[in-house]
């Protein structure tokens, strides 16, 4: 470059770092990035507490906590998602080849970038929070695959969030000396009530609200399924087993002890493959 760069830069570069590599990039919306790789000396592991929270991909939110906290998705998600079919709309209409469809295709990118961004910011914040408030975080080692079979879930966290969720949440655990659980998808947690350990028979997806037959403590369907997980996943952690992503098992099933009010149970785990019951 003959001259210096109009650059906006995102945050400042961590004091006395030397940038290792430095990657320039442009995308699709026609923007130019530049990267630099640098050591953060700056970045400390917190102060251990005792909090532990599992986290849930939820039907009408994006993410659901034992807590009973709901996560939505970012604003102007919908209103963005119609400027996306608008613009989509468009560019089907213009010839082939032409200067307006080229404008178009831009349009249709620049949204793409900008539902993305907010995503993205959108998840930065939830995951920085997530990992301050909480030593222990257990989610379902769920695989993007599985997810999009359900039309209905594929919504709520379509465009790979998941996975850029889970991502950041093990990278800033590891920065901040936190913990990541990831469960496998292990039983029907939908239906087992987390008071008690009773499971109902039926739980069609329209289902919000459910109370046990059992113990007769009324459950908010995602709340209850969140506290489920995290059960599991403190279970797993202090037997040691499954810690990490426990994939599959050999022969293809096993099951998980889990101690609910002094009672142990064997909860059955999905076999690999097999199709997701919520
Ligand atoms: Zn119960």
């Amino acid at each position: 470059m003959s001259e210096p760069l109009r650059i906006v830069w995102s945050r400042p570069l961590p004091a006395a770092a030397t940038p290792s590599t430095v990657t320039v990039s442009q995308d699709n919306a026609g923007r130019w990035f530049v990267s630099l790789l640098c050591e953060d000396t700056g970045v400390k592991p917190l102060p251990p507490n005792a909090e532990a929270v599992g986290i849930d991909v939820g039907l009408d939110h994006l993410l659901i906590l034992s807590t009973g906290e709901k996560i939505t998705n970012p604003r102007h998600e919908r209103y963005d998602r119609t400027q996306l079919a608008k613009a989509q709309r468009e560019l089907s209409r213009k010839a082939k080849g032409s200067k307006n469809r080229e404008k178009a295709r831009r349009r249709v990118a620049r949204v793409h970038a900008r539902i993305t961004d907010r995503r993205r910011d959108h998840l930065h914040k939830i995951t920085t929070r997530l990992v301050r408030e909480n030593q222990t975080l257990v989610i379902e080692d769920l695989t993007v695959r599985n997810l999009l079979k359900n039309g209905r879930l594929a919504r709520a966290i379509s465009d790979a969030a998941w996975s850029e969720f889970r991502g950041m949440l093990e990278y800033k655990s590891q920065w901040y000396g936190r913990e990541v659980i990831a469960v496998d998808r292990f039983f029907p947690s939908s239906r087992l009530c987390s008071a008690c350990g009773a499971l109902k028979d039926r739980m069609p997806l329209n289902v919000r609200t459910w109370t046990c037959d059992r113990c007769a403590t009324t459950h908010d369907r995602d709340v209850n399924a969140a506290n489920n997980l995290l059960a599991a996943g403190l279970a797993a952690s202090a037997c040691g087993a499954g810690v990490r992503p426990q994939r599959r098992t050999p022969g293809g099933q096993s099951a998980m002890k889990q101690e609910f009010g002094g009672a142990t149970r064997r909860v059955p785990v999905r076999r690999a493959g097999e199709e997701v019951k919520r």
